[in-house]
């Protein structure tokens, strides 16, 4: 049995990238980057209105003009036909490139307009007040985003402004989800008194795809050792292998031995955490890597997100995922000497954990409130509210 932070460093040691992919922007959505992406010009690109106003050179109020000429007016992708002279303004609007002959924007309100002349109210502008500076935020050959980069939506934004309507991404590993056990049967199928629907199916393939990833494959597997040897020796040509059920004490829990079997290399087995303690991790030909879980729906989402999504991360050159500290809304009891995980919602400004209360980590309640995964930690004692706890964001 080994620590969890152990397990973790165990697993990220694995992480490789599974190569690269050129993608138009219309697939980009929740990859990640494998290039620096540079600005292709400055930005803003041309000296921008802020405001609605009227455009003017600052010399003018120095010699205490304080009433403009309107020249012409300027609509955002306008280009001026013409420079103003003295005592001369332009109408210009938000948006739209400042002439280079103006130097301040006064504001619309600032300014009474009658008959083709703007009056000023606002006579200390000051030089470029209202206008974003040509390359104030950036300069052409800069570089915008680097490498490692999850494509949110705001990265979509800035890849589109900055004309990319291709992306080198990361390559998605091929994943393999097998789901163990003679009790469990497939949603929408018939379920007898003493059986349950498969949960975990669905909670991992969601689990994956907030990182991005469809599942390669699924299957549903009775704990028979032989069927299992089979299922999972083809999974193992895959480059991920997430197993469920099957890697307790009990004596239908056959997974850890065909995993040996099939030469999967046991990375560990067990880690010092409740829940999810049974887990077994390890490495098949070729780097294949394989997370065995237990089947518990709550121990499969602590073990999704100390290891299956940090993994993944790392192959992709992202940041390891790393937990915030946060208080307690309450107080909460120590059950055992182990590192316990606990459901919890966070709320409030300023913003506290709430235990999502469970009868163990069998219970189905878990995906009604929580949206954080606390840490008990092993050597801590009763908390109290306000005590600081370690928090995952929930997948
Ligand atoms: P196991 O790890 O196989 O000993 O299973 C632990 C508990 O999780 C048992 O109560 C199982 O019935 C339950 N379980 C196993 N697999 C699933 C699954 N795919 N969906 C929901 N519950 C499961
Ligand atoms: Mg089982």
């Amino acid at each position: 049995m080994i620590d969890y932070r152990q397990a973790q460093q165990l697993v990220l040691a694995q992480a490789r990238s599974y190569g690269h992919e050129e993608l138009p922007i219309e697939e980009a959505f929740g990859r990640v980057l494998a290039e620096s992406v540079y600005a292709d010009r400055d930005y803003p690109p041309f000296p921008r209105a802020t405001m609605d106003g009227y455009a003017l050179r600052s010399a003018d109020l120095g010699k205490e003009i304080f009433t403009f000429t309107i020249a012409a007016t300027i609509y955002a992708g306008d280009a001026a036909a013409r420079d103003i002279g003295e005592g001369e303004c332009y109408k210009i609007m938000t948006g739209a490139a400042v002439p280079g002959a103006a130097d301040v924007i006064v504001r619309r309100e600032d300014v009474r307009e009658d008959e083709g002349k703007a009056f000023l109210f606002d006579t200390q502008a000051q030089p470029f007040q209202n206008i974003a500076r040509q390359g104030e935020d950036l300069r052409a050959g800069d570089v915008v985003i680097g490498r490692g980069c999850r494509c949110e939506p705001a990265v979509m934004g800035l890849l589109a402004t900055l004309g990319k309507d291709k992306v080198k991404v990361e390559k998605l590993p091929r994943i393999t989800l097998l789901t163990t056990g003679n009790e469990v049967v497939q949603v929408g199928e018939p379920v007898s008194p003493v059986q349950i629907r498969n949960s975990n199916r669905w909670l991992l393939e969601a689990a994956l795809r907030k990182e991005g990833v469809e599942l390669h494959q699924f299957s549903h597997v009775p704990d028979d050792p032989q069927l299992l040897r089979r299922q999972i020796g083809e999974a193992l040509g895959g480059d991920v292998v997430i197993l469920c059920g099957g890697v307790s004490a009990g004596d239908a829990d056959y997974v850890p031995e065909v995993l040996g079997q099939l030469g999967v290399e046991k990375l560990f087995h067990k880690m010092a955490i409740r829940p999810g303690k049974p887990t077994w991790c390890g490495v098949g030909n070729g780097g294949v890597m394989v997370f065995a879980l237990p089947g518990n729906p709550f121990s499969c989402l602590v073990n999704t997100i100390l290891l299956i999504k940090p993994f993944l991360q790392a192959c992709w050159g992202l940041p390891v995922p790393t937990p915030l500290g946060l208080p307690m809304g309450e107080a909460r009891k120590k059950k055992t000497p182990l590192d316990e995980f606990f459901p919890v919602h966070l709320s409030g400004a300023p913003a506290r954990l709430f235990a999502v209360g469970l009868n163990g980590s069998g219970d189905i309640r878990l995906g009604r409130q929580a949206n954080g995964l606390a840490l008990h930690a092993a050597d801590s004692g009763d908390l109290s509210a306000g005590d600081e706890v370690l928090c995952y964001s929930f997948v």
